[in-house]
């Protein structure tokens, strides 16, 4: 595509927009009466002006049914993750009995990690991405020790090559089928917090269980970014959070996915709960634990409805906006918008004021611009939120945005890029 770095471009590619529609659904923060430009979707998405309606309803079923709410109403709470499992399903590309929302994310992670990381004392290893989110490093360094193994020789991490920011996909298959015999799990991110990339999903899946060992995904930055085939690729299990791309709010409920090729498997361990036994028999309260078949079969305690009631107004949003292919497309052209401006910027300037570290092949990132400034790299991002811009700033020193084709919009992008331009003149 012809991009032109014009307010009027910008715009007459807005009107072309068939998502341009969306962004009214939802709250921009403002100060001072100024809306934000927000591209910082990828951290906390934006709140759908649905959430304070649904969480009003549901606070009205509480004081009206109080406990009887569990089983009575239009909806009653004992059923309700069902319609968000129907929501959730085409998002990550999974059938609805694989998928189930629960918990909070790096908690189902170590869910997930009891079942699908149960190590021998040759084939032990977790093969995982260098400078993954630091949760995850912990919550695997953690369940490594758990099972007595030495982080240090138990977690083997793929780094970029010298020189580099991002992974080459033939280098994380290569180091897989070096470690041959001793993987257990291969755990990665979806799309690496930092840089943006997206990892070749589908190819680390089939090397990993090329050489026998279990292959999970972290799609905290995925879910909601970029449509995804779970149940195609054949990955065994992954999990999520809803309050990045997903608009769910802070500290939102978290989805999982296991593939139903595990449903029957009696060898997985797992740690359970009641509101994992089997749905039609939960109630009769009897001794000895029977998983319900699928996803929900992983939950532990009962249905937390306030989040799952957020989770839900923003899912109905990504069914009005149609489905992952139909934001993706805007997606793919208002990122690549974004690539263009920013070039644009150290063009005007004479030099290459910011390196983009994010993969500039469309198909090797989501909505994610990773922008190291040569210099002044905090001054500039902090100067960017007095004037309404808010992306987000990670140490040591690269700033992310995240144009959202959800909410976001082409002249979002192009003001942004005029920012950048005065205030790297300024400084
Ligand atoms: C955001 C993020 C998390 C956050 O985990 P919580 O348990 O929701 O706090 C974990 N892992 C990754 C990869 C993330 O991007």
């Amino acid at each position: 595509m012809n991009f032109e770095n014009h307010l009027a471009f910008a715009q007459s590619m807005d009107s072309k927009d068939p998502l341009r529609e969306m962004r009214n659904e939802y709250l921009f923060p403002q100060q001072n009466g100024t809306p934000f430009i927000y591209l910082c979707g990828n951290s906390l998405g934006l709140q759908p002006k649905s959430a304070k309606k649904v969480l009003d309803q549901q606070l009205q079923l509480w004081q009206n049914l109080a406990v009887e709410g569990w089983f009575e109403g239009d909806e009653p709470w004992m059923f309700y993750h069902k319609e968000l499992k129907r929501l959730m399903a085409p998002i990550v590309g999974a059938k609805e009995a694989e998928v189930c929302p629960m918990n909070t994310l790096t908690v189902n992670l170590h869910l997930l990690m009891v079942s699908f990381y149960q190590p021998s004392q040759k084939r032990y290893k977790i093969i995982m991405e260098a400078g993954a989110f630091p949760s995850d490093q912990y919550a695997i360094e953690s369940q490594v020790r758990f099972h007595g193994f030495d982080p240090k020789d138990a977690i083997i991490e793929v780094k970029p090559r010298e020189g580099e920011y991002t992974l080459r996909t033939v280098d994380i298959i290569e180091k897989i089928e070096a470690h041959a015999n001793e993987i257990a799990l291969v755990l990665f991110g979806g799309i690496n917090y930092f840089t943006g990339q997206w990892f070749d999903m589908e190819a680390i899946t089939k090397a990993g269980q090329g050489i026998g060992a279990k292959v999970g995904f972290d799609l905290a930055h995925a879910a909601g970014n970029v449509p995804l085939a779970l149940h195609h690729w054949g990955v065994d299990f992954a999990c999520w959070c809803s309050y990045k791309y997903q608009n769910a709010g802070p500290g939102g409920i978290s989805g999982i996915f296991v593939h139903e090729k595990h449903f029957l498997d009696k060898s997985l361990h797992r740690f359970a709960g009641w509101w994992g036994y089997q749905e039609n028999t939960r109630f009769l309260m009897e001794k000895g634990f029977v998983p319900e078949t699928g996803a929900d079969g992983w939950q532990v305690s009962c249905t937390q409805v306030m989040p799952m009631a957020l989770y839900h107004a923003s899912l109905k949003l990504f069914e009005k906006a149609g489905n992952m292919e139909v934001l993706r497309t805007k997606s793919k052209t208002l990122t690549s918008y974004l690539f263009y401006i920013v070039n644009q910027v150290n063009e005007k300037l004479g030099f290459e004021q910011f390196k983009i570290i994010t993969p500039t092949e469309e198909n090797d990132r989501g909505a994610q611009v990773s922008i190291i400034a040569r210099t002044h790299g905090k001054q500039i991002f902090d100067h960017l939120v007095t004037n309404h811009v808010l992306g987000d700033w990670r140490e040591p020193n690269v700033i992310r945005l995240s144009p959202v084709p959800m909410y976001n919009s082409f002249e979002d992008v192009f003001r942004t890029g005029e920012l950048l331009l005065t205030l790297s003149k300024s400084i």
